[in-house]
């Protein structure tokens, strides 16, 4: 049965995240003949149009207020409720990201819908949509389905390809007019500072160099960033990393760090605990780098290379340079 789907756009500094593209794409798959419809917030929205449209939206609805150009909780959640209403959707998606986390379930209960948080996968079975998730750290997966009702989901960057983009598709655009409580709106965004050296989002990385206590000291990282800028990737690492001052905590992947997918993870120095593996085990392909041949990493490993990590990551980056 067709289904009308609805995605909210990530923007960030004018720039659609991947997931969006991939969230589109998880909505052309359920939507089964109907609708899908790309929502973008802030005054910058046109830019995406083009990108949204090429990538599986039938329809861009713009909402182009100011208010909506930083995310604040209480802006997004009365454009993104406004939104809903409006364009009647079956079935909402938002990346699992900073933002979807955040209205999505806000949205959810105030319209008393559904919600199905960071799946890693969505297909239709017997006219059911079913989401997948994981669950226990990403020990097991379950499956969900809803028997009515709208539902939102939260989708885990990496996790479902984006369409190939078809340029001679172009999406009916609609620009609404959302009305806010003023008193509601509870903060403003007066500014926003960035770290130096960003370099590639950790969150939507393909492939993510990690490091651990192993590494010994914030210099010992710079051989592993040599790697990760030869394989186009970024730099993640372990809570025994950060909490030694290595690196900083936005670098921390695992259970109170971030969750990644990458297609490719090699761990540098990481004993493999538990609260680590919740942050990258489900990644396409791991690579671990250890001198201890027990380490734990080594039991979700695809690949395990027991040694040093100083002489071996030099030796991976000489070799990728070569490619
Ligand atoms: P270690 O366990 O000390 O391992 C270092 C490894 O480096 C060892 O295996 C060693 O053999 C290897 N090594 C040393 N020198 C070299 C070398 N030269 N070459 C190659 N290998 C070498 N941890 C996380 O990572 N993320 C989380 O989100 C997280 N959340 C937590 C939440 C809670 C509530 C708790 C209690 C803990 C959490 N932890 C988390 C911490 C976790 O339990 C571990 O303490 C941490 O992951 C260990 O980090 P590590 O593997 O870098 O260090």
């Amino acid at each position: 049965m067709s289904k009308n789907v609805l995605v909210l756009a990530d923007v960030r500094d004018g720039e659609l995240r991947n997931v969006s593209l991939e969230s589109l794409a998880a909505a052309t798959r359920v939507a089964d003949g109907g609708a899908v419809t790309a929502a973008v917030f802030g005054s910058k929205a046109k830019d995406v149009v083009e990108e949204l449209s090429h990538h599986g939206a039938d329809k861009v609805v713009l909402v182009l207020d100011e208010k909506l150009d930083q995310y604040t909780t209480d802006a997004y959640f009365q454009a993104f409720k406004q939104v809903i209403e409006h364009v009647e959707p079956d079935v909402i998606f938002t990346g699992h990201t900073a933002i979807g986390r955040d209205v999505s379930p806000r949205v959810a209960a105030r319209l008393g819908c559904g919600l199905v948080s960071d799946c890693t996968d969505v297909e239709v079975d017997d006219s059911q949509i079913v989401f997948t998730r994981p669950i226990y750290a990403g020990k097991a997966f379950v499956k969900k389905a809803f028997r009515e009702g709208t539902v939102f989901a939260t989708l885990r960057p990496n996790n479902i390809p984006a369409l190939e983009a078809d340029t001679s598709r172009s999406a009916v655009v609609e620009e609404l007019e959302v009305q806010f409580a003023e008193d509601l709106l509870r903060t403003v965004v007066k500014d926003v500072v960035r770290k130096a050296s960003e370099g590639v989002d950790l969150s939507e990385a393909r492939v993510i160099v990690s490091g651990g206590r192993g590494v010994k000291s914030a210099d010992g990282f710079k051989p592993l960033q040599e790697l990760a800028d030869v394989l186009g990737g970024a730099v993640g690492a372990s809570r025994g990393a950060c909490d030694a001052e290595y690196c900083d905590y936005a670098l921390q992947i695992g259970q109170t760090g971030k969750v990644v997918t990458p297609d490719l993870y090699i761990a540098c120095g990481i004993s493999g605990a538990i609260q680590h593996l919740a942050g990258m085990s489900n990644s396409k392909v791991i690579v671990a780098i250890n001198k201890d041949p027990e380490a734990n990493i080594f039991s979700v490993a695809d690949y395990g290379i027991v040694g040093d990590l100083f002489e071996v990551v030099p030796m991976l980056t000489e070799e990728f340079k070569k490619v």
